[in-house]
């Protein structure tokens, strides 16, 4: 039980996070009690052999992204792994994902396939970038939000666009509107800060060497907006009612990292 009684009311010992990222939005949407554990009760969310390989990734494209263009080539890409390695595959985050030599090794040889794939991809010497982890955050239709984008690009004949690094899986051919949510909730958290409508989102999915974009429309970064105030909305009535529902579904649960908290309060996860 994680909110407490006063006199009656209930309520949260851990304030309400003071804004909403789109990671964060989408736990809410999929299921209200997902983002309570996550946002509110604060509940560790153990490391992943995913969440591993997506940082891992992140973290080499982040310092590629750095250096001075002509730089940016594979040995030099491949010469970043080690430390990347360093930061991100902590003793704890060893433990949590229980990786074993092999698993690092595993690990390895699926980082460099990524970086091999990603330069088939595109030229990295050849993109101009706004900001690489560029930290976002503004009023969107009143919702609080933060987002920090993989990489702002921009383009000769002026134009931006937001680029979203994926290392997991592609989405089936019917994309869903979730497949460009976040990209798209960030495109328009960058006009309501910038001023300025990038072009396009775009989402590379590293691991396969195939990247998809989706054209950035005034309805598009409307309809995000408002689907961020809507979700705040509910957010702080949930939070002032002392209580987030679950809803759960094969999709929202399978990933979850709150599952045996659920069970053990009574909700009927779906495996
Ligand atoms: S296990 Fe399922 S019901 Fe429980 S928080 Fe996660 S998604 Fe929601």
């Amino acid at each position: 039980v994680t909110a407490l009684t006063y006199g009656g009311a209930v309520s949260f010992p851990n304030p309400l996070p003071s804004a909403l990222s789109p990671s964060r939005l989408a736990d809410f949407q999929s299921c209200p009690r997902k983002y309570q554990h996550g946002s509110i009760d604060r509940l560790p969310q153990p490391a992943s052999y995913a969440t591993a390989k997506g940082n891992l990734a992140h973290a080499i494209f982040e310092q590629l992204f750095s250096a001075p263009a002509a730089e940016r080539t594979l040995e030099f890409a491949r010469s970043l792994v080690p430390a990347a390695e360093q930061a991100v595959l902590t003793e704890r985050v060893r433990e949590e994902v229980g990786l074993d030599e092999a698993g690092v090794a595993r690990l390895r040889a699926e980082t460099a396939a990524i970086l091999e794939r990603y330069f088939e991809m595109e030229d990295p010497r050849t993109v101009v970038t706004e900001g690489v982890e560029l930290r976002l955050t503004g009023q969107l239709d009143g919702a609080p939000v933060l987002g920090i984008l993989d990489r702002l690009d921009r383009h000769e004949d002026g134009s931006l666009t937001i680029v979203d690094y994926k290392t997991g899986a592609l989405p089936n051919r019917n994309y869903d509107s979730q497949t460009f949510a976040n990209a798209e909730l960030y495109a328009a958290l960058c006009e309501s800060q910038r001023g300025e409508r990038p072009r396009a989102v775009r989402l590379l999915y590293v691991a396969h060497g195939q990247a998809i974009e989706r054209p950035v429309t005034a309805p598009v970064v409307r309809a995000r907006a408002q689907a961020a105030a809507a979700a705040w909305d509910r957010i702080t009535t949930f939070y002032d009612r002392g209580e987030f529902p679950a809803t759960p579904s094969k999709a929202a649960c399978r990933f979850c990292a709150f599952r045996d908290v659920c069970r053990s309060n009574g909700v009927a996860v779906v495996a």
